[in-house]
């Protein structure tokens, strides 16, 4: 079995659920007491967030490059990155170190391909619902991205990082993104993704008849059949 690398603590809160689908799905797949070969790495969400919003990249870009090549070093076959936000910086983390990453969007995309999807509703963060560096992924698979307006941006970006990265789970907030979902679908969204590792605490399949993809789930089930 593989060695997978993670780069967690984005928040630690879709870590956990991260580390947990990871060890179910080798269970699933392998039987008895088998369980997941993981080296974790978990920043301080602090510093990731500041830079985030003082928009110095680069600084988010070094420090996660040198968590990954930690992560080589220690004997990680391969690197995943737990938050869909700071594949922003997965290129220059890329250069850094010799084994792959494997890309939280490009899975998400596979999964849109396999399931004839389109056209895909968008929730994240502002970041990764407003910048380039993740809807490529999957307009270069022919898939066309729909995201909120404006109004709607701000607050799905406000509950992750005045909620979710900090645990606290709001029937109220749910209702909101089922709103906001329900907006995109008469946009002519035929699923949504949800980009950000933290919005599967709050919104389930269960929730919506529209299919739901969940970056956590596909991202980590992804990692674990890749170790095998
Ligand atoms: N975990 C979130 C994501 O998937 C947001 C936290 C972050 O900014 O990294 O984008």
């Amino acid at each position: 079995m593989k060695t997978i690398g993670m780069i967690g603590g984005m928040s630690w809160e879709s870590t956990v659920t991260y580390y947990r689908i990871i060890n179910e799905t080798i269970k699933r797949e392998l039987g008895g007491f088998h369980s997941a070969k993981i080296l974790l790495y978990s920043v301080d969400f602090d510093e990731i967030e500041k830079y985030q919003s003082s928009g110095e990249w680069d600084k988010s870009a070094d420090l996660l490059s040198d968590a990954a090549e930690r992560l080589e070093k220690a004997g990680a076959d391969f690197i995943i990155i737990c938050t869909n936000t700071m594949h922003k910086v997965a290129p220059q983390m890329s250069k850094h170190i010799s084994i792959p990453i494997i890309h939280i969007a490009e899975a998400t995309a596979e999964k849109l391909k396999e399931r004839g999807i389109t056209t895909v509703g968008l929730l994240g963060t502002k970041y990764t619902m407003t910048q380039d560096f993740y809807k490529t992924k999957l307009t270069d698979s022919g898939i066309k991205v729909v995201i909120p307006n404006d109004e709607d941006i701000e607050t799905v970006n406000a509950v992750i990082y005045n909620e979710l990265c900090l645990g606290n789970i709001r029937e109220e907030s749910k209702e909101k993104y089922l709103a906001i979902i329900k907006k995109l679908a008469d946009s002519g969204a035929q699923g949504v993704i949800l980009g950000c590792t933290e919005i599967g605490l709050l919104i389930r399949q269960e929730d919506l008849d529209l299919p739901v993809f969940d970056t956590t789930l596909i991202h980590a089930e992804k990692a674990a059949l890749s170790a095998i």
